[in-house]
């Protein structure tokens, strides 16, 4: 079996994944924070991690994944609290669009999801267990992790704590600490409303943000786990946090591999409010994008490279996955020589594309040499279709070879059902009747009515067609 090699951010080498004796692959992922629809740069790192656990199922493996949903941080709080509502109502909406924008782009649902606010005793069981072990300390009823008490401290981040001076801000926590690389577990707050306040042993309040992932993957993976990701912003001090926190508490090594994903960006710039270029993926679907091919875009680069979003490269988009589409439609019209077998050439053309395509992605999640790999095989496949080659058992070979790798990519199949709105319809039918008649000025207004919904007529000799195109 070929065994899946990751780079891995805490030893900056490219590892073997290996599960332990008789387990799944257990990962987890630091999931959405629910305060507004997830971006396409989120996307770009959940994209990548469902390409993990597809690659890691299209490898043999089994996989364990547990993906938080963050519903408590000062956001919430404050937006919640404007709204009037409380934070159960108030992330009701952005969970829901997570979910349906994660089902518009295919990602398989994770195994658990788990919510922060339903996990505060666990949070609350770990703090205790950091008390008794001599790692935090209290200023004015909140609890901070003492960063001294764990030389480790840096490890992923290959980060030099020590020249981190008393005073500079590495976090957003406004409290007086000790030091300031320390971070806070429990934050005392009276002030706030009691929906976002929590019993505990050393007194109410709510959880600082990083003490859930370690309490919320630790509960569902064990104490100890194969493969943690995020965004790479998450390294320090998110990442390099929840390290500490676990192993201090457990004794015991936390995640074995860390996986990062670089960041999306916009026209080659970072996305913001300010920019007005922050996108979701509603925005792209009412461009008229189709999921598939969102998808597409969001998994072609390799996940360890910063990728830049263009409207053109979405367009270029289209282009490659109707190469693929129309090769499949191709095939799957393929009836010649019922019964007999597969031309050699065509078993060996499926087989050497699967070999690249398995061998590219093994190699550290290579998705643009596994897309090569697929764009080869509609070319040798077309090729061999032109001289004749390609029987209906040959087609079945390569349609199963292109199912096979689309495992992992989930977008190769052609889309079905693409087809005209009701009122689309009732144009494309009212030009049909006009032309009958010869009514070439009304066709053309039924036409030109379509055009400017996107839809383009093309009459050729095997009658009237459309298809769809940008504005
Ligand atoms: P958040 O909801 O802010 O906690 O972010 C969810 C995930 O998206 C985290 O893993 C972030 O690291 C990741 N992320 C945030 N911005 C980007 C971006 N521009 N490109 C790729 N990933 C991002
Ligand atoms: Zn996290």
């Amino acid at each position: 079996m070929t065994r899946l090699k990751l780079h891995n951010t805490l030893s900056g080498k490219i590892e073997d994944v290996v599960p332990s004796e008789g387990q799944p692959i257990r990962m987890y992922v630091c999931g959405p924070t629910v305060y507004s629809r997830a971006h396409i740069g989120n996307f770009r790192t959940f994209v990548a991690t469902d390409v993990l656990r597809r690659t890691l199922k299209f490898l043999g493996v089994p996989v364990l994944e547990v993906m938080n949903i963050t519903d408590v941080d000062d956001r919430i709080i404050q937006l919640a609290s404007a709204k009037g509502t409380d934070i159960r109502e108030f992330t009701e909406a952005p969970t829901k669009a997570y979910l349906e924008d994660l089902a518009t782009l295919r990602m398989e649902v994770p195994e658990v999801m788990p919510k922060a606010t339903e996990h505060v005793p666990e949070m609350v069981a770990l703090i205790e267990r950091l008390m008794a072990r001599g790692h935090t300390y209290t200023v004015d009823g909140s609890v901070y992790f003492r960063i001294a008490s764990f030389p480790a401290y840096g490890g992923l981040s290959r980060l030099d704590v020590s020249g981190i001076k008393t005073g500079v801000r590495v976090d957003t926590d406004k409290y007086e600490k000790e030091d300031a690389r320390d971070f806070v577990l429990w934050k005392l707050k009276g002030d706030e409303p009691s929906w976002a306040q929590w019993d505990a042993s050393f007194g109410r309040g709510r959880p600082g943000w990083h003490i859930e992932c370690s309490a919320m993957s630790m509960k569902y993976l064990g104490e100890t786990f194969d493969i943690h990701c995020g965004g790479i912003d998450l390294i320090f001090p998110h990442h390099e946090n929840e390290i500490a926190q676990s192993e201090c508490g457990t004794g015991k090594l936390f995640a074995k591999h860390w996986m990062h994903v670089d960041h999306l960006l916009v026209e080659n710039e970072t996305m913001s409010k300010s920019k007005g270029n922050v996108y979701n993926i509603p925005d792209l679907l009412a461009k008229g994008f189709r999921s598939d091919q969102i998808r597409y875009m969001l998994s072609q680069s390799h996940y360890r490279k910063a990728f830049n979003f263009t409207w053109d490269g979405l367009a270029q988009v289209e282009t490659a996955l109707a190469r693929i589409h129309t090769f499949w439609n191709r095939l799957v019209e393929i009836t010649e020589s019922a019964g007999a077998p597969a031309h050699d050439s065509v078993v060996l053309a499926a087989a050497s594309a699967l070999a690249s395509f398995e061998g590219a992605l093994a190699n550290d999640l290579n998705a643009p040499e596994a897309l090569a790999a697929v764009h080869g095989l509609v070319s040798e496949g077309n090729t061999l279709a032109d001289r004749g080659v390609v029987n209906a058992a040959g087609a079945g070979v390569l349609i199963d070879a292109l199912k096979r790798m689309d495992q992992v990519f989930a977008c190769f199949e052609p889309p079905k059902g693409d087809s005209l709105s009701a009122e689309e319809q009732a144009l494309f039918d009212s030009r049909q009747d006009a032309r009958k008649k010869r009514d070439f000025a009304a066709a053309d207004v039924a036409r030109k009515a379509l055009q400017e919904r996107g839809v383009v007529i093309e009459d050729t000799p095997k009658g009237t067609r459309w298809k769809r195109v940008r504005a």
